[in-house]
């Protein structure tokens, strides 16, 4: 699945401005290590689709793709 890979070669090249952004279960707290799918929203802001391997719960996050690191 080519978005699969997309999204790890995102977060390998561009590490998160705030440090982790990965988020964590709402069901089991577990950690969340890579989305499941992600998809561009607007211009700046990108969706990102997580399963939870522990307790399969799914859940949808979105975050906004601004250039800190340009400054
Ligand atoms: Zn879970």
């Amino acid at each position: 699945m080519p978005a699969i890979a997309e999204v790890l070669s995102t977060n390998a090249s561009r590490p998160a401005p705030r440090g982790s952004d990965l988020p964590t279960c709402p069901v089991c707290a577990d950690s969340m290590v890579a989305a499941e799918a992600s998809a561009f929203v607007k211009e700046s802001i990108v969706s990102y689709l997580w399963t939870c391997d522990t307790c399969g719960y799914g859940f949808v996050t979105k975050h906004s793709l601004k250039r800190f690191a340009c400054n």
